[in-house]
């Protein structure tokens, strides 16, 4: 649901509901999530290590990101053009997302947008955020659609601009340094309630496309909406992401990115982690923590604390990628 139909929510957010860190370093959450959430400009990098889940302060990150053989970076939710309270400045937020990746000490290589890139799929939002991503210094952007993208037309417009060469409505895959990368769109027929849907016939691609890969191949999947249920009663999760997920089971290593819900939340079932990135616009209230889901109105003070970006860092022979969420404070 395009979230301009919603109303704001004026709520404080909770810096300890935000942070569900496991500082036993035992790997169990006491909710049965792992959240990652980077409140006053401190961050904390998760990450799995044979089977347990381990938490780091940034600081320990930034010595482990130098051993990487690949990092690349998620922004997602620009919804350039939105203009209400929660945030009057999406270029403004925008930009120091941007500002934020070039001040990373080693320049990740592309950068993944995992949709609502504008509010109301109008050319002028789109221009706009591709003309503010030509100032980061990774010059390779992986896009996704999300339901404000697709609001015109259906996705006729996204793809001639930011998916030229995919499937169907925008899926597709690609590999870099050994990893395979896929692009999934989850934002066209949306079932009831909101939920996102994949369809058939990108159901079937999936199948065929990661069929041919060894099981040791690390998988990295990216779309707008969730691909596990967060809030169905939001619509926050995909009507048919079991059946895509059966197709990945076999891998060693299955990292799925999403957007959409403006909050980074991070769980893990078997070798599969999940991982929700925040926005670079407004925040979102968490689950069920208001009447409905929509743009939620912080002090202005606070409002970079909730924004960020999501730097994704990849080490062979390790089981997971790292996921290190840092605000744009
Ligand atoms: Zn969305």
């Amino acid at each position: 649901m395009p979230t301009d139909h919603t109303p704001e929510h004026s709520m404080k957010p909770n810096a300890h509901e935000g942070l569900l860190i496991d500082h036993n370093h035992d790997g169990v959450d006491r909710r049965g999530f792992l959240k990652c959430m980077a409140w006053a400009g401190t961050g904390a990098l998760c990450v799995l290590q044979g089977g347990v889940l381990r938490s780091f302060s940034l600081s320990d990150a930034a010595s482990r990101h130098a051993q990487g053989e690949l990092s690349y970076v998620q922004i997602s939710d620009s919804h350039m053009g939105f203009n209400k309270p929660a945030n009057p400045d999406v270029v403004a937020t925008l930009q120091a997302a941007v500002a934020k990746i070039n001040a990373l000490p080693a320049a990740p290589e592309f950068i993944l947008h995992t949709g609502d890139i504008s509010h109301l799929s109008k050319p002028s939002e789109f221009d706009q955020v591709q003309q503010i991503l030509q100032s980061a210094r990774p010059k390779e952007v992986f896009f996704v659609p999300g339901e404000h993208d697709v609001l015109e037309d259906d996705s006729q417009q996204y793809r001639e601009r930011f998916g030229k060469n995919t499937k169907g409505s925008g899926w597709y895959s690609f590999d870099k340094k050994g990893v395979h990368f896929v692009g999934l769109v989850n934002v066209m027929n949306l079932k009831s309630g909101g939920m996102g849907s994949l369809g058939a016939e990108q159901l079937k691609w999936l199948e065929d496309d990661v069929s041919p890969l060894s099981k040791s191949t690390p998988v990295v999947v990216f779309a707008h909406m969730p691909l596990w249920n967060i809030y169905p009663e939001w619509g926050w999760g995909t009507d048919d992401s079991a059946q895509a997920l059966s197709y990945l089971r076999r891998f060693g290593s299955v990292t799925v990115l999403n957007g959409h819900i403006h909050q980074t939340m991070q769980k893990v079932e078997g070798n599969v982690t999940f991982h929700t990135a925040a926005s670079t616009a407004f925040p979102q209230p968490h689950p069920g923590g208001a009447a409905s889901a929509g743009p939620m109105k912080v002090p202005a003070e606070q409002l970079r604390a909730v924004l960020g970006i999501t730097e994704v860092n990849y080490t062979r022979g390790k089981h997971a990628l790292a996921v290190i969420d840092s605000t744009l404070e």
